[in-house]
């Protein structure tokens, strides 16, 4: 008898009672690889002891202090090193509590900002279908991902999606990269004129889609083209890293690797690296000024904005990753991951793609290698990888509705960014030996032999 509320009450979940490197314990000593991340959040692992000392040092001098009455040297100070390192043309950052309402924030910061400069008629976003911002309203009404949405489908603000940049099923036989991040670009020009050039506010999306479709990058030069059909239009672009940045695709912003600046860019997840809960929403100084220039605040706010406990742990992850040169173990890392999972799976018949960036990792399982065709749905293949990986000590975050929201089975991988190569090695052994239980007992393997 739990009475916790729990996401999924009828399912009797282990406890977890501390954090070793990147192990979790159970209450029975059991000990699991963290090779999620949980939700790629825990990018320095548990209980970092330089974190911790970070929090508990704020905490004896400073746990909160209300942002309607005070600023922090803390907040200024994480803000100075984001601002820093981030794109040129972002200038300040606003703290938040997480991933959604860093997306809220950026979604009500586009809309001010077109009411301050004389454009009240811009309202509409566009976003890409299967692709996840937030379960807080404005979020989820964003996102792409179907089946979160259909619940709720009343209660949610128009928005409008196009497809996703999606290699594996969607570039067309022959198409180059090219051509086929133009194919995209035109169809969000043409929802763009459909919508009508100059009521769009915003189009916003993933720098690399995470936990919706499995560690999509998008193909070179698509953001390019995406930012400038933006422009032609006047219309705001906002990239969402809570899950894809902060280092965990082997840069600090996964943006940098596409040479865009988006207007807004979010972030969360690693930001905090799972010590505090803390997200922020990191605005372009065209954006900041409109407003400062204008009404002179932007009409939002948290109680728990730019809490001053939350600002110090993540300070001090930046400064761990800086520091410890963490971002070249991630690359590396990530090399070895992709590399061992194809030495691993490659050959499997089941296994459809393998991809990602940095230690941001997906794996998708298909029926039939040749036609791409998923498995059954109610087989929920994803959900019996997760148990047979926690069977095995081993975190993985699978997930279905890969390809449209019902059909198609992926696994996600974010190991920590202080994984060594000989933990590498044991993730890959425990996933491999998970996939292939799991596809004998959901009956997968014997379904597509017959
Ligand atoms: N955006 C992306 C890309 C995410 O992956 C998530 C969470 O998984 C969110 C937003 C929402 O973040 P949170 O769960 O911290 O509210």
């Amino acid at each position: 008898m739990s009475y916790v509320f729990h996401r999924m009450p009828k399912k009797s979940l282990p406890a977890a009672v501390a954090g070793d490197g990147i192990e979790i314990i159970d209450s029975t000593g059991k000990r699991y690889i963290d090779a999620s991340g949980g939700a790629a959040v825990s990018c320095l692992g548990h209980s970092h002891r330089r974190v911790v000392e970070a929090i508990e040092r704020q905490a004896r001098q400073l746990a909160y202090a209300h942002t309607s009455f005070f600023t922090t040297q803390v907040a200024e100070a994480l803000a100075e090193q984001l601002v820093s390192t981030a794109p040129s043309g972002i200038g300040h950052a606003y703290f938040v509590s997480g991933g959604s309402e860093a997306m809220e924030a950026a979604l009500k910061l586009a809309r001010q900002y077109f009411v301050e400069i004389g454009q009240p008629q811009r309202k509409h976003f566009i976003a890409r279908r299967q692709s996840y911002h937030g379960n807080t309203l404005g979020a989820l009404a964003i996102g792409g991902n179907a089946w979160r949405r259909e619940p709720f489908l009343p209660l949610l603000i128009d928005a409008h999606h196009v497809s996703p940049c999606y290699v594996y099923r969607d570039r067309l036989a022959g198409e180059s990269d090219e051509a086929y991040a133009q194919r995209l670009a035109d169809e969000l020009e043409s929802k763009i004129l459909e919508l009508g050039g100059d009521t769009v506010a915003a189009f916003v999306a993933e720098t690399v889609v995470g936990a919706t479709m499995g560690a999509v990058p998008p193909v070179a030069g698509y953001f390019r083209k995406i930012r400038a059909v933006c422009d032609k239009y006047g219309v705001l672009l906002i990239l969402d890293e809570v899950m894809c940045g902060m280092g965990r695709t082997g840069r600090l912003y996964a943006c940098e690797e596409e040479g865009v600046t988006p207007d807004l860019l979010t972030i969360a997840k690693g930001l905090g690296a799972g010590y505090q809960p803390i997200g922020a929403t990191l605005a372009s100084d065209r954006i900041y000024d409109a407003i400062v220039d204008g009404s002179g605040f932007f009409q939002h706010g948290h109680t728990y904005m730019g809490h001053a406990t939350a600002c110090a742990a993540a300070l001090e992850v930046q400064r761990v990753i800086d520091e410890d040169n963490l971002l070249a173990n991630v690359q590396a890392r990530g090399e070895q991951l992709r590399a061992a999972l194809r030495a691993r799976l490659g050959d499997d018949a089941h296994i459809g793609d393998i991809r990602g960036r940095g230690l941001f990792v997906g794996v998708e399982l298909v029926r039939d290698r040749t036609s791409k065709a998923p498995f059954e749905p109610q087989r929920k293949l994803n959900a019996a990888i997760k148990q047979e990986a926690m069977t095995r000590g081993l975190m993985v975050y699978p997930m279905g509705g890969t390809i449209d929201g019902k059909l198609g089975d992926h696994v996600l991988l974010a190991p920590p960014f202080i994984c060594t190569p000989s933990d590498i090695e044991r993730i890959v052994e425990r996933l491999g030996d998970a996939i292939d239980a799991a596809l004998v007992s959901t009956g997968a393997l014997a379904a597509s032999a017959s």
